[in-house]
């Protein structure tokens, strides 16, 4: 009889140290955030971290701008080019991008930059 409310009590106690437990080591868990390529970052202490807690955040730092950066603008001899982003699936709808001002060009769908020859 004594040991099985001794059992109980110890339960008890173990469910009470876990429940005080719990929230504080939610609140007092700060990672620092890692920010997106839009800029989004939190506070240390911001309460959205907590799903963070059991698994990293994951960012790709791969992103699209600075990868198409890197593709050198496309020289062609025409005043007016088009761009359809590829072929089939990959591409986006055909826009034409008038060359007659200097310096390069971007598409506004993919970002591909063209640029005239004689334009510098
Ligand atoms: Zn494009």
């Amino acid at each position: 009889m004594n040991s099985s409310i001794a059992r109980i009590q110890v339960k008890q106690s173990l469910l009470l140290k876990n429940a005080i437990n719990v929230p504080r080591r939610c609140m007092a868990a700060k990672t620092e955030d890692i920010g997106t390529h839009t800029g989004q970052k939190w506070q240390s202490d911001d309460y959205r971290l907590a799903r963070f807690m059991n698994a990293p955040k994951q960012v790709n730092k791969n992103w699209a701008v600075k990868l198409i950066a890197k593709v050198p603008p496309k020289q062609v001899a025409d005043r007016i080019v088009w761009c359809d982003g590829g072929s089939g699936a990959e591409g986006h709808p055909r826009v034409y991008i008038n060359l007659d001002k200097p310096g390069d060009h971007s598409c506004g769908y993919c970002g591909l930059r063209f640029i005239k020859k004689d334009s510098h």
